[in-house]
């Protein structure tokens, strides 16, 4: 259990770090761009500006690959503004380059989030927007009461400012895409991790008493029974086989359940104990009652042979069964089944006790 959790952590940083990595050659490029189009236009403020950009951008592979994470989001909030503002003083608000303020604020949440997700604490988010937001509107009100210290024509400003929206549109949408998606995986991996047990993928405690409560309150658990199942002397197989060997037999004794049970509920209850939930009536696979499936699955286990190293293992399990009677609580309904396993237990385990 504990080296599965090493391995999600290990991918959750891979991701983390790629996706920073993609924004780092994404601006590259983008400041590669601008700096063809400064070197064909001929200003050589700005030409000079992206030349360090891109430099910028370059080292910042080191400060990713040392995790410096903190600084980074520092350094592309500078460099963004400082550029943005430059470009406008150079040629005015006709070309679109004050628009970056915004993607300066979607490029630090992403960043901050990455960041957070490699372990690191420090947030930047806000208070760098704030001062994104402050810059955008010195900006434009610088440009208002200056003239811009190059003048270009009107078809290169508009086919700039056009391209300056699409890649503010894109860059939104790409990070914001990012985020919205990377959210979405983590909490579906953590449904899964909060209602499911790691080491059989079958459903755990909280999910099946989750799934009686939606039973009671649409039927009643009228005609439903459940069976607590416990695997015999299981702790002589951790003591004699190992642990690992243990966890096999948990693994294969929730799939022999599962395999044998089409259509009904199960989860992995504690421990070596799993818990069965059914209706009855005819089963999905053809049996008249309860006994019947609980009957196949405890003569399943009996019949398989586990096989551990080379060691062949054979196990058996006992079962305490109970239907539901009217006005009894979900916590006295499994009482009832618990003590019918004991009663196996007691008298000779290997059973089924109804
Ligand atoms: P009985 O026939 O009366 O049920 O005896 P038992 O040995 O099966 O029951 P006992 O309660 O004495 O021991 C249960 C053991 O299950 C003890 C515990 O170490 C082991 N166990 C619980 N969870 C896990 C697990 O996830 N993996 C492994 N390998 N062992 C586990
Ligand atoms: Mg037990
Ligand atoms: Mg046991």
């Amino acid at each position: 259990m504990k080296m599965k959790n090493e391995i999600k952590y290990t991918a959750n940083s891979k991701m983390a770090l790629m996706a920073l990595y993609t924004l780092n050659i994404m601006l590259m490029v983008v400041h590669g761009l601008f700096l063809a189009f400064f070197i064909f236009t001929c200003v050589q403020t700005m030409l000079t500006v992206n030349i360090f950009s891109v430099l910028i951008y370059a080292f910042s592979f080191q400060l990713l690959k040392k995790r410096y994470l903190s600084v980074y989001t520092v350094v592309i909030f500078f460099e963004i503004s400082v550029h943005m503002f430059l470009a406008v003083l150079c040629l005015g608000v006709d070309y679109g380059f004050q628009l970056y303020f915004f993607v300066c604020v979607s490029v630090i949440f992403y960043t901050d989030y990455f960041a957070v997700k490699l372990g690191h604490r420090h947030v930047h988010g806000v208070g760098l927007s704030a001062a994104s937001a402050l810059l955008y509107f010195v900006t434009i009100i610088y440009a208002r009461y200056h003239e811009p210290l190059y003048v270009l024509n009107d078809g290169t400003a508009f086919g700039m400012m056009a391209l300056n929206s699409l890649l503010v549109i894109t860059f939104s949408a790409v990070f914001l895409g990012a985020l919205a998606r990377t959210a979405s995986k983590t909490e579906a991996k953590l449904e899964l991790q909060a209602t499911h047990d790691m080491l059989t993928g079958m459903a755990n405690r909280n999910y099946l008493i989750g799934q009686l409560n939606v039973f009671y309150e649409t039927e009643h658990l009228k005609g439903y029974w459940l069976a607590i199942m416990d695997i015999d002397s299981f702790k002589a197989i951790n003591d004699v086989y190992g642990h690992n060997c243990g966890d096999y037999v948990l693994k294969t004794v929730a799939e022999l359940i599962q395999k044998n049970s089409p259509g009904m509920t199960s989860c992995r209850w504690g421990g070596e104990e799993f818990l069965l939930v059914g209706r009855e009536g005819t089963t999905e696979s053809g049996e008249k009652s309860s006994h019947e499936v609980l009957e196949r699955i405890r003569r399943a286990v009996e019949e398989y042979d586990f096989e551990y190293e080379g060691k062949k293992i054979k196990l058996t399990i006992t079962i305490g069964m109970a239907s539901h009677m009217e006005e009894q609580t979900i916590d006295e309904w499994i009482n009832i089944a618990d003590t019918k396993l004991y009663t196996g237990k007691n008298s000779g385990k290997n059973r089924l006790i109804v």
